[in-house]
């Protein structure tokens, strides 16, 4: 395989470019306020973070989609339950119909006094998807912290009390896989059925759908591997097993991310680099409208091989 030296070298020598074709989803970051501190998180979330999105700023946001046609918000973070105006949030936005994903790292459940967070997700018709990066006790504990994985059985066994991950319940519970080794992850469908299997005979415990992603080789987890010396190997894997099939799929194509502090970013990833939407000067929620950011470029660095490697990965797992 004949792999450039950047990203952006590799689009140009295939003449693909990146731009932005709608927005069906608005991603909101609301914090990287997190009761944990995982190896991989691209966030450096944690504890003793003070990052967190305002009051003022979650009422931009609503009125920023009140006035676009965006229909589905993803909720994350940090932990976003830990931003003190999370369920003004997920109210607001319910009460104008907006459909609403919450990603959940599960332990902040039943920690923290949030035990009735279950039921405040079931009665808005929350959408969650869960961090289980194994369905074994030594790996999660091993890449999360001692304990994760225990408080992360009891959450899941509260959420299907309620109903979640049920057939015909239609409260959906998705888990989210990501590898504790150094390496690709395996295919989506394959690994679902192994967790499917392990949780429901170790604890009966039932969800939807299972996602897998890629680790991107940025913030702690770029430091993790520089330390354990398996940083270019890494950067290497994931070029070599670029996709030019994924482009067409990319999360950032149909969806725009907002930090804590109100700027635009076209992901996740690229908002944790600061590689922020512009022209000119950053995009600030409340002061753009949603038709100036389509068709705009996505701002692309080589991080994006992480999105691009093999079956692709995304917020939602494996694009193809
Ligand atoms: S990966 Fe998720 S749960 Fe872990 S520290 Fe980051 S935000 Fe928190
Ligand atoms: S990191 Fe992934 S989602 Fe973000 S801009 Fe790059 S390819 Fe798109």
């Amino acid at each position: 395989m004949n792999v450039m030296k950047t990203f952006s070298d590799n689009l140009k020598r295939l003449s693909i470019s990146i731009g932005r074709k709608g927005v069906d989803t608005l991603q909101i970051n609301v914090g990287k306020l997190c009761n944990q501190s995982c190896v991989h998180c691209h966030v450096d979330a944690g504890p003793d973070r003070h990052e967190i999105m305002t009051r003022n700023t979650i009422d931009s946001v609503v009125s920023f989609v009140k006035k676009s046609s965006i229909k589905t918000i993803d909720i994350t973070g940090g932990a976003p339950e830990l931003n003190p105006h999370f369920k003004h949030l997920v109210s607001s936005l319910r009460s104008i119909d907006c459909h609403i994903i919450v990603r959940s790292n599960l332990t902040v459940i039943v920690e923290n006094n949030k035990k009735r967070l279950p039921q405040f997700y079931k009665d808005n018709e929350v959408e969650l998807i869960c961090s289980l990066p194994c369905y074994l006790e030594e790996n999660v504990d091993k890449i999360r912290a001692n304990g994760v994985y225990r408080k992360s059985i009891e959450a899941l066994k509260m959420l299907n009390d309620i109903g979640y991950g049920k057939n015909g319940a239609n409260l959906m519970l998705h888990l989210v896989y990501n590898p504790a080794s150094v390496s690709l992850p395996p295919l989506q469908k394959k690994l679902e059925q192994q967790y499917k299997h392990e949780l429901f005979k170790r604890f009966g415990i039932v969800f939807n759908n299972l996602y897998v992603l890629a680790n991107l080789p940025i913030n702690r987890y770029e430091r993790y591997l520089k330390k354990i010396g398996k940083y270019e190997y890494y950067l290497e894997l994931l070029k070599g097993n670029f996709n030019t099939e994924i482009i067409e799929h990319l999360m950032c194509r149909t969806q725009v991310s907002v930090g804590w502090d109100g700027r635009l970013y076209d992901c996740d990833f690229n908002q944790m680099l600061n590689l922020y939407l512009k022209n000119g000067k950053p995009y600030i929620i409340g002061e753009v409208a949603l038709q100036e950011l389509i068709g705009a470029d996505i701002q692309v660095g080589e991080h994006c091989y992480g999105c691009t490697a093999g079956n692709g990965s995304s917020c939602g797992g494996s694009l193809i």
